[in-house]
């Protein structure tokens, strides 16, 4: 099977500040990967980094986007407010939003929507708890995610990402096995070609969950992972162009 170039992005989460802009600029600027790179860091902080890698191939994102356009809803950014200032991706439906946040597969879909029609490509994170992945209901809980998030949308050649995490492998140190990743991977790209037809096959999909620069390599290797979504490492810039260098 023909691979994709793969995607690598980085998700600072609530972490980072000028500093870490500062660091991962001079870190990543002047690097040639073989590999699409992009980073998330909190919303205050996108212009600048915008600003630093204008002219870079480098791709600045944001974590969340709201699913309103414009009103009175105090602490929003839309998606067409990223666009403005340069976001080329978004993040929907991270884990940590879905807990604390209370988000759910309907918002998340808005979202995807509102992406869609700004320009900025959503990459919509799914993934099911210990308990059920104890339970052995991931495949039940990635189906329900998927299929509120995408049944029915047309992409109309626009880009679109898919990020399985494992909540139980997010920042635990225990990422997902080999085995594990390719099961779950094949069938979130069997469940993209029946909603979405030959339309699955533009769509990038990325494994997150306790990426390091040691086992990036061999979870690129697993048909349909095209990509990896990295938080805790990406926060020390040497480790995440390691990470990108492996992934290239
Ligand atoms: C994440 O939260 O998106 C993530 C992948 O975290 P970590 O790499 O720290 O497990």
């Amino acid at each position: 099977m023909t691979k994709k170039a793969p995607l690598v992005v980085a998700n600072w989460k609530l972490n980072g500040g000028t500093d870490l802009i500062c660091t991962s600029v001079a870190s990543i600027r002047n690097q040639n990967f073989n590999v699409q790179v992009g980073i998330a860091p909190p919303y205050v902080y996108i212009s600048e980094l915008v600003t630093f890698l204008r002219n870079s191939p480098i791709m600045v994102g944001s974590q969340n986007v709201s699913k309103f356009e414009s009103g009175a809803f105090t602490g929003e950014t839309s998606a067409q407010m990223l666009k403005e200032v340069g976001c080329q991706f978004c993040l929907i439906g991270h884990s940590e939003r879905r807990q604390v946040f209370l988000e759910n597969s309907e918002s998340c879909r808005t979202k995807v929507e509102r992406a869609l029609a700004a320009g900025v490509m959503p990459i919509i994170c799914i993934g099911e708890n210990a308990q059920q992945y104890e339970m052995g209901l991931t495949r039940d809980i990635l189906y329900r995610q998927l299929h509120h998030t995408l049944e029915g949308l047309s992409l109309n050649g626009q880009s679109l990402a898919v990020a399985y995490e494992p909540v139980w492998a997010i920042g635990t140190g225990r990422a997902a096995s080999v085995e594990v990743v390719g099961e779950v991977h094949q069938f979130i790209f069997d469940e993209l070609v029946v909603m979405l037809g030959e339309d699955a096959n533009s769509v990038q999909i990325l494994y997150g969950g306790s990426v390091k620069k040691d086992n990036a390599a061999e979870l690129l290797a697993i048909d349909h992972v095209d990509g990896l979504l990295v938080g805790g490492a990406s926060l020390d810039p040497e480790h995440f162009v390691q990470i990108c260098r492996v992934a290239g």
